[in-house]
């Protein structure tokens, strides 16, 4: 009698070896291969993948700077925004704070900024020009990894211009690349149910696959655990590859769980650690036009980033100096970059920088010359609530468009 389960093994070493995934097998291996085995098959992909490097993973040291929490979107999962008129909860930061932060990012060795911040009625695409004309001033060297396809979708509105104008306004502005945050849940179920008034899941990748075109590369991401389904889930990977296939612009893609405090969705995370480490081996399997597969210990944990980078993770993304926006939310994990280069090292993996390209910037292959600023610790200055250099919203910040 054959074996019930065979096909899911041929399936599986297939795609271990290069072979393509449809969405049908994905979703299959995804809800019943054997766990160990989907992480063995994803391991083995990544070795393939990075022959030359696969003892190798990479961490980065990078600052989120959020410059509003003030938001038109209202999304339900989200505990960081606050309404227009919300002026008791709602800031911004201004420009010298902003310049401050990416001096002390620099000091410390930071090679990335991340600028995540609401949707403001009133920032147009001068607002994020300036800013980054500022920056790339003082800090040539700081890479602006920042923004996604929801900000260009609203600075484009307000400043009535086309969203192609908005990306390659800010592009020559200093924007490097796009950190491809807001794709939540593409298919339209999950999405709407989550996020109602953001642009549906397929103008999002239509934004970023203009972007591709206009040279600026990105990440992609996946909200875990608001109540999607599975076939949900793997339908948001098919999104992403199809759009892949004909740009290959997105570098990596970093799936991370709901984090359920402070917000209008409330409930509970739906995303097990068992789901969380399947998704992570199906990326890598499916995903075969994806580079880099990054594991998130920020909202799932230490121990479950190190498990990751055995079931098809190569990064670790960063220390994050600051974050404020799934911290407001209950993410509570905290790290520093020696115990970041201890937590690589711990699962069998040799600790490297990288850059926002992933080029390698040093690898830490002798424990004796780990580096020992102390001051590279996670959420080093973030509030997660108003204060410590936060402004109220009333004050105003740069001319906007
Ligand atoms: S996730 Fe972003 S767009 Fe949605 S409410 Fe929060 S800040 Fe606004």
């Amino acid at each position: 009698m054959a074996n019930p389960t065979s096909h899911l093994t041929a399936a599986l070493d297939r795609a271990a070896t290069g072979g393509r995934l449809t969405p049908e097998e994905a979703l299959e291996l995804y809800r019943d291969a054997p766990l160990h085995a989907l992480g063995q098959a994803a391991d083995a992909a990544r070795r393939r993948r990075y022959a030359d490097t696969h003892a190798l993973a990479t961490y980065i040291i990078e600052r989120n700077i959020n410059y509003t929490n003030v938001c038109v979107t209202a999304c339900k999962f989200c505990a960081f925004y606050a309404a227009p008129k919300d002026t008791e909860k709602g800031w911004t930061r201004d420009l010298d704070d902003i310049l401050r932060r990416c001096a002390e990012t620099v000091e410390l060795g930071g090679t990335q900024i991340m600028f995540q911040g609401g949707h403001h009625p009133d920032y147009g695409v001068q607002y994020y020009e300036d800013m980054f004309r500022a920056i790339k001033e003082r800090f040539p060297e700081l890479v602006i990894h920042s923004l996604g396809a929801s900000e260009v979708e609203h600075m484009a509105k307000v400043s009535g211009v086309s969203v192609d104008e908005a990306i390659g306004r800010i592009r020559d502005a200093g924007l490097d690349s796009f950190a491809g945050a807001g794709a939540e849940l593409l298919p339209a179920r999950a999405r709407n149910a989550i996020a109602p008034l953001k642009e549906s899941g397929e103008r999002w990748l239509e934004i970023m696959e203009i972007a591709h075109g206009l040279g600026l590369e990105s990440t992609t991401t996946m909200l875990m655990g608001t109540g999607e389904t599975n076939v949900e889930r793997i339908e948001h990977l098919r999104m992403i590859r199809d759009v892949q296939d004909r740009t290959g612009g997105f570098r990596a893609f970093i799936p991370y769980t709901y984090q359920p405090e402070n917000n209008k969705l409330k409930g509970q995370t739906q995303a097990t650690p068992l789901e969380y480490l399947r998704m992570i081996a199906i990326a890598r399997l499916f995903l075969d036009n994806v580079a880099h597969i990054q594991g998130s210990w920020l909202t799932t944990g230490k121990a479950m980033g190190q498990l990751t980078l055995h079931y098809g993770a190569d990064d670790l993304g960063s220390v994050m100096l600051e974050e404020n926006v799934v911290s407001s939310a209950g993410a509570k994990h905290r790290s520093n970059l020696p115990e970041l280069i201890e937590l690589i090292r711990g699962a069998d993996r040799v600790p490297a920088q990288r850059s926002t390209t992933y080029d390698i910037l040093r690898v830490h292959d002798d424990p004796a010359n780990d580096p020992v600023e102390e001051r590279v610790v996670s959420h080093l200055s973030s509030t997660a609530d108003p204060g410590d250099g936060a402004r109220r919203r009333s004050l105003p910040v740069l001319p906007v468009s």
